[in-house]
C-alpha cells in the first residue's frame, strides 16, 4: 500500500517508516521538521536497505510541508494514490502547550480535520491516529479501551481527546472508512541500528532522555518528581513501549483495519516506576544515574498502564521487548547521537 506518513521524520514516525518499508509498503512523509531532521530521511532508507534485497530508495518520498497547509497537502493526494494514512504529526510537549494552547490546539487539530476531510475527497479509505494514554484522565489501572475518559490536564491532552472526537464523528458520517486511535502508552528506546532514536530540543522533559542524557554527563542529575504516591516505591508509575513494538502495531493496524472506528491501547500491560526504570537502566547499560528526589510535577498522575489485551486478541499484537532491551537501545543511540 502508498501510506502517507504525517510526521514520518519524527521519533515514532521514522521508527514506522522503518517498519512499513520492510513489510513492502511505500512511504510518502509530510513533515515541516519543527521537530526533527531532514537527516532522519537518510537514516529510515540506510537502515532498510541493509537488510532488503533491494534499494528501497524510490519507496520512500519526503515532502517538507505543513500538514495544515491544505492547498500543499492536496497536490500529494494528487500526486500519489494514497491507500492510507497515518497521522503522527503534532506538537507533544505538555509545559509548552499550557503556554501556547492556541499554536497546540491550530496544529493538532486543524491537521486532524484536513487530513480527514483529505481522505473523503480522494477516496482513501484507513486512516490510523497518534493518540494517546492521556485521554483517559486520572482512571484506575489499568486503563481500558471502553472506559469512561476522564478530564485531560493540559492543552496537549485535550488536542488528543477533541481529535478522538471529531474522527469518531467523521467515522458515523462514513461508515465505509476505517479509523484506528492508536492510545500509545509510554514509547521509549530506539532502532537496534542506533541511527534512529528520540531527540528532543532542550532540556528533555520525558523521563528516558533525561536518563540517558544524564548518563552521557549532559546533564548533571535526574530530578525524581515525588516519592509520596500511592505506588510500590512512591514515585510514579507507567507502562513504557519499546518504539519499535509501538511502529509494528501501526502496521498491523493498518492492515487488519476494517471499516468503522476502531480504539486500541498500544502498551505493554506492566507497569514500571521511576525508581525502577532507573535502576533497569544501570543495570542493563552498567553506568550509574545519579539522582535527586524532587516535589511533585503538576499535572503527574501516579499510575498509568495498559490492559493491552484488545490489540493482542482483535490485531494478534503484542508489545514484546522488555524493559532491558528499552534501556539498551536508548542508551546505543544516545552514545552515538551527534546534535
Ligand atoms: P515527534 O515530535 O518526534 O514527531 C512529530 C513530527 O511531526 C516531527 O517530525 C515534527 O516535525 C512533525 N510536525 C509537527 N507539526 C507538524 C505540522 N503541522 N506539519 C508537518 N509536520 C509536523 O513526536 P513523536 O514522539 O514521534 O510523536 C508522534 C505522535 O505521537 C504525536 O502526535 C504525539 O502527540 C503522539 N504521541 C507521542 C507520545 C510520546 O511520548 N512520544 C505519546 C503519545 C502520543
Ligand atoms: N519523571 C521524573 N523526572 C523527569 C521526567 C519524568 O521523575 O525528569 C517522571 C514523571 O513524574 C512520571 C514518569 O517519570 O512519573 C514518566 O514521565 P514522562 O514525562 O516521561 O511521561 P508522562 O508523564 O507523560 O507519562
Amino acid at each position: 500500500m502508498n501510506i502517507l506518513v504525517t510526521g514520518g521524520a519524527g521519533y515514532i514516525g521514522s521508527h514506522t517508516c522503518v517498519a512499513l518499508l520492510e513489510a513492502g509498503h511505500t512511504v510518502i512523509i509530510a513533515d515541516n521538521l519543527c521537530n526533527s531532521k531532514a537527516e532522519t530521511i537518510d537514516k529510515i532508507k540506510e537502515i532498510v536497505n541493509q537488510t532488503s534485497n533491494e534499494n528501497i530508495d524510490n519507496q520512500i518520498t519526503f515532502y517538507k510541508i505543513d500538514v495544515t497547509n491544505e492547498e500543499a497537502m492536496g497536490a500529494i493526494f494528487t500526486n500519489h494514490k494514497i491507500d492510507g494514512v497515518i497521522h503522527f504529526a503534532g506538537l507533544k510537549a505538555v509545559g509548552e502547550s499550557v503556554e501556547k494552547p492556541l499554536e497546540y490546539y491550530y496544529n493538532n487539530i486543524v491537521s486532524t480535520m484536513f487530513l480527514a476531510k483529505a481522505c473523503g475527497k480522494y477516496g482513501v479509505k484507513k486512516f490510523v491516529f497518534s493518540s494517546s494514554a492521556t485521554v483517559y484522565g486520572d482512571n484506575t489501572v489499568p486503563f481500558v479501551e471502553t472506559m469512561k475518559l476522564l478530564p485531560t490536564t493540559n492543552p496537549y491532552g485535550e488536542t488528543k481527546a477533541m481529535s478522538e472526537r471529531i474522527l469518531t464523528d467523521v467515522v458515523k458520517a462514513n461508515p465505509d472508512l476505517s479509523v484506528a486511535l492508536l492510545r500509545y502508552f509510554n514509547p521509549v528506546g530506539a532502532h537496534t541500528s542506533g541511527l534512529i532514536g528520540e531527540a528532543p530540543n532542550g532540556v528533555p522533559n520525558n523521563l528516558m532522555p533525561y536518563v540517558t542524557q544524564v548518563a552521557k554527563g549532559k546533564l548533571k542529575q535526574l530530578r525524581v518528581f515525588g516519592n509520596d504516591y500511592p505506588t510500590e516505591d512512591g514515585t510514579g508509575v507507567r507502562d513504557y513501549i519499546h518504539v519499535v513494538d509501538l511502529a509494528d502495531g501501526h502496521v498491523v493496524a493498518l492492515d487488519k483495519l476494517e471499516s468503522g472506528l476502531h480504539i486500541y491501547n498500544l502498551g505493554t500491560g506492566k507497569g514500571t516506576s521511576v525508581l525502577q526504570l532507573v535502576k533497569a537502566f544501570e543495570e542493563a547499560n552498567g553506568i550509574e544515574v545519579p539522582y535527586e528526589i524532587v516535589d511533585r510535577r503538576s499535572g503527574d498522575i501516579a499510575s498509568c498502564y495498559a490492559d493491552a489485551s484488545k490489540a493482542n486478541d482483535e490485531l494478534g499484537w503484542i508489545a514484546k521487548r522488555g524493559i532491558v532491551e528499552m534501556c539498551r537501545d536508548a542508551w546505543r543511540f544516545e552514545k552515538n547521537y551527534k546534535e
